[in-house]
């Protein structure tokens, strides 16, 4: 193993849960690992590939986190390499299939596990092992259900039960025992490591309004050392942010979002690796699979949608073991925004009756443009309408109709959850960790702004006597419109 991370990777030591993780599936044993963010998920099962008779298949549920570790893989001089996923063309898919029997890395999006095709294809391939990166997607407690993740359970039984591994940053407890039970792997090796980064300080600023909350984040551009990453919940405002930053004098600025070409997102991060940008205004479609060690801080203008994603966006700075602080900007209201955004996230009820009244000799490529669909309304749709046919039931519209209203309300549990994070006068870290059913063994030195932080360029706002002089009854009535 040793040998291996030296001569192929370049590396002198395992870094916290790569070992355990390593040795666990070499000695045969299905394997669960929780590794922190940044640590190295993916040595653990591209070393293994190297010891290992047979192929590694990857199911990983982002094209882009895929074709970064295809590119990672092919910089290490690694040619053995295919990605089956929806980039490829009808030729090239088939292509790749034909030859699957002789790559020794297959990654594969989930959605061509619906393939019959593809299934029979690697029925044929000898696999070593079975990985499924960001398996929390299996879960409906997870912070990024994807239902597509659920047929996985069913084709490793059809592909005779290989040795699997399971790779997550944040899993809450309820969340690993659904990993297991759908994947069906009965017993299980699990290596659970803590979701804290102490070299992370956090802290919540409280402000009472959205125009106070651009002039804060203008003077932390200046004052903080960089480089930095500014989340925004909405393409636009990172347009707007970095506009008002680079106006304003907060220093070299760009934005980044899901939305621009993907010559142009190539650009900015190559630009932001290379240090020639301080601070990235960035959607959370900016962070995957981005290696840059010295980022030091990360602020969060819009409130993250649930604890899990705060966790890993924070968890991009500070890489290099060095400290770095995020900064989380809270106004109130700003909670009735996700609300609007979890709402768009699934099919209305006209997009619902809209898809079922289509025949089916039209593509879903037609569809999804009729209906104005989403990638994500559509693989919703398609999934649970499989699901309620599968059952058996006739109304259709009401079983899709009854699955979007329960993963709303479990959106909004999260919600609030880390509004009360933002709310708390425990500590943050503390607070943080409990719910990951996890205690803080130690509390390091600049834990958060309610331990106290002792941090020279960074001059907090007073933060708790803020937060009180606001105005309670703007914050209750916002949060009652959610309820309603
Ligand atoms: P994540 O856990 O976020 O999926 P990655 O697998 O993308 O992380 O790895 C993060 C970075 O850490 C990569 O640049 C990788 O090359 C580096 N890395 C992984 N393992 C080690 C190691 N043992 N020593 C040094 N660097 C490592």
């Amino acid at each position: 193993m040793d040998q291996i991370l030296f001569k192929r990777f370049g590396y002198s030591t395992f870094r916290t849960g790569q070992r355990e993780t390593i040795e666990s599936l070499l000695s045969g044993q299905h394997t669960l690992a929780m590794l922190p963010t940044g640590t190295g998920k993916s040595l653990c099962y591209q070393l293994p590939a190297y010891l290992l008779p047979g192929s590694v298949l990857v199911v990983s549920p982002l094209l882009s986190l895929m074709q970064d570790q295809v590119e990672q893989l092919k910089m290490r001089g690694e040619k053995s390499v295919a990605a089956l996923n929806s980039f490829l063309s009808f030729e090239e898919r088939q292509q790749v299939i034909r030859r699957l029997a002789s790559y020794r890395f297959i990654f594969l999006s989930p959605e061509m596990l619906m393939s019959e095709q593809v299934i029979q294809a690697l029925g044929k391939v000898r696999l070593s092992l079975f990985v499924v990166d960001e398996a929390h997607c299996i879960s409906q407690w997870g912070h990024d259900f994807r239902p597509d993740y659920r047929l996985l359970g069913e084709v490793r039984k059809r592909l005779g039960n290989p040795l699997t591994l399971a790779l997550t940053a944040t899993a809450t407890a309820e969340v690993r025992r659904d990993i297991i039970r759908y994947l069906r792997i009965g017993q299980v090796q699990e290596w659970i490591f803590s979701v804290d980064r102490p070299n992370i300080a956090m802290s919540v600023e409280h402000l009472s309004s959205y125009d106070d909350k651009q002039k804060r984040l203008l003077s932390l551009a200046r004052q903080l050392e960089k480089p930095g990453i500014v989340y925004f919940s909405s393409k636009r405002a990172t347009e707007e942010g970095a506009n008002w930053l680079r106006q304003h004098g907060g220093g070299r600025v760009a934005f980044y979002h899901g939305g621009m070409e993907q010559e142009d997102r190539i650009l900015i991060q190559q630009q932001f690796l290379r240090d020639e940008l301080d601070i990235i205004c960035a959607t959370s479609a900016f962070g995957m699979g981005v290696n840059k060690e010295n980022i030091r801080f990360v602020i969060h203008y819009h409130l993250p949608a649930q604890l899990e994603s705060y966790l890993q966006e924070i968890g991009r700075a500070g890489r290099d073991g060095g400290r770095a602080l995020s900064i989380l900007l809270y106004t109130p209201g700003d909670e009735g925004l996700h609300s609007m955004i979890a709402q768009a996230e699934f099919p209305s009820d006209s997009q619902v009756s809209g898809y079922l009244s289509f025949s089916d000799s039209q593509s879903e490529e037609t569809q999804a443009a009729a209906l104005q669909l989403t990638d994500v309304q559509l693989r919703f749709l398609r999934h649970y309408v499989q699901e309620a046919k599968r059952l058996g039931l006739t109304n259709l519209a009401e079983y899709v109709a009854a699955k979007r209203e329960e993963r709303l309300a479990q959106k909004e549990e999260k919600r609030l959850a880390m509004l009360r994070w933002v709310w708390t006068k425990k500590c943050r870290r503390e607070t943080a960790l409990s719910y990951f059913d996890e205690q803080l063994e130690s509390r390091p030195g600049n834990c958060c702004d309610i331990c106290g932080l002792e941090w020279t360029e960074y001059k907090q706002q007073h933060l708790q006597k803020t937060a009180e002089e606001l105005n309670w009854q703007a914050v209750l009535s916002s949060l009652l419109q959610i309820e309603r």
